[in-house]
């Protein structure tokens, strides 16, 4: 009999090789409603691992905006530019150039498509993209296909961010790109030195503040705001609302220039369908209650808090972060995973994370922190986590 060659025979030999290596991902079935309280495969699950950091998703005022856009229509219907750019958008766009302070902004279908759309228009092979190694996957894909020079410098070095824009060939257009908040991790950028590196050189800076809009600064606009940033911003800002609005999709804030050159060029923009008109609505109401009650943002950030203590004082490593993104770090897959799971067995809903999203050896729990849990919930978690991040059986021998 000749060989097997069809398309299913060359997969299925990788798709052992991930399960061997614990490497295999699976998805679980939420039903009746997604906030704190999941049901998850059937089972009534404490929810630590959504990134509505806020408790928008769920929140009346923001359902009652998209049901009441619903009754306009559901899709757009249209590409922005054919006829598919509806008033929510317009009103939305409006409201988070000034809840980020930038000129204009820009929606997005995703952040994913952000991030390539304006990564792709902005760079061509002459010049030189210089990111962080940590960065999101869009970011490095968004690169990748820019065709640009990639300079990827190790975790927040300013040496070597400083040493790759020198490196960079003068007359070449110069990109550093860099989450604010490190999604695996939880850590802030030095953004405000990678501005003055950037000026310096005469190079742009470019910001996916994915994790922070929202969440940081006084009125929840993000690390522009809660670095103070003023005039010195980054020329580029990239933010989702899926993560602390609730809703989806994202945008661009930039300069007039920047938004109209990318209404011409971004092709992942030009070539979508605009975001159902709904889902926008639904993001303005967000972001009014983003602006509007900061006291969400306040219990979060007190959560957290208490968190951190607990967990020092129950002997837990958490790693330096001050953000809704609380990750502990495990080692090895089998072990996160095996952790994973016995959280799930206490009622507790938090993933593991293993690589390639994660470096190897640094298998960890990705817990994340909502306004809409209560310190009770959290008392509980960090009890719950004692007592599933054991050590090893083999180790404890
Ligand atoms: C989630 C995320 C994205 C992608 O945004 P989507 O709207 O989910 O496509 C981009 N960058 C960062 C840092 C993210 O965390």
């Amino acid at each position: 009999m000749p060989p097997d060659r069809s398309l299913d025979a060359r997969l299925a030999p990788r798709l052992a090789q991930l399960k061997a290596q614990d490497r295999y991902r699976t998805r679980r079935v939420i039903s009746g409603g997604h906030g704190v309280h999941a049901v998850v495969d059937g089972r009534k699950l404490l929810n630590f691992c959504s990134n509505d950091y806020l408790g928008l998703a769920t929140h009346p005022k923001v359902l009652a905006a998209a049901q009441a856009a619903l009754g306009e229509g559901c899709g757009s219907t249209a590409s922005p530019l054919l006829g598919g750019h509806n008033r929510h958008h317009r009103a939305l766009e409006d409201a988070l150039a000034s809840a980020t302070g930038y000129p204009r902004a820009l929606l997005f279908t995703s952040g994913w498509a952000a991030n390539l759309g304006v990564l792709r228009a902005l760079l061509g092979r002459n010049d030189v993209l210089i990111a962080d190694e940590l960065n999101h996957a869009s970011l490095i894909d968004g690169g990748r296909l820019s065709g640009a020079h990639y300079r990827r410098v190790a975790h927040a070095d300013l040496a070597g961010f400083a040493a790759a824009l020198a490196a960079a060939p003068h007359p070449a257009q110069r990109l550093v790109v860099t989450d604010s908040v490190f999604s695996m991790d939880g850590d802030l950028a030095p953004l405000t030195e990678l501005r003055a590196l950037t000026r310096h050189a005469g190079a742009s800076l470019m910001v996916d503040d994915a994790h922070g809009f929202g969440v940081l600064g006084a009125h929840g606009g993000g690390i522009v705001e809660h670095l103070d940033m003023g005039d010195l911003r980054p020329e580029i800002y990239v933010a989702t609302l899926g993560k602390s609005l609730g809703s989806a999709g994202a945008f661009v804030a930039g300069s007039e220039t920047l938004i109209e050159y990318l209404v011409q060029r971004a092709r992942s923009w030009v070539f979508s369908t605009a975001p159902p008109p709904a889902l926008s609505a639904a993001a303005l109401a967000a972001l009014q209650i983003v602006q509007g009650e900061p006291e969400r943002r306040r219990h979060l950030h007190a959560l957290i808090a208490r968190f951190r203590a607990r967990a020092a004082e129950a002997g837990l490593p958490l790693m330096p972060s001050l953000t809704p993104i609380q990750p502990l770090v495990i080692g090895r897959d089998a072990d996160a995973l095996a952790a994973s799971a016995r959280l799930m067995e206490a009622g507790y809903w938090v993933a593991a994370i293993r690589p390639p999203t994660v470096p190897e050896g640094t298998a960890r729990l990705r817990i994340t922190l909502s306004a809409a849990h209560g310190t009770a919930e959290v008392d509980g978690l960090v009890h719950a986590l004692r007592d599933a991040v054991r050590v090893p059986a083999e180790v404890a021998v």
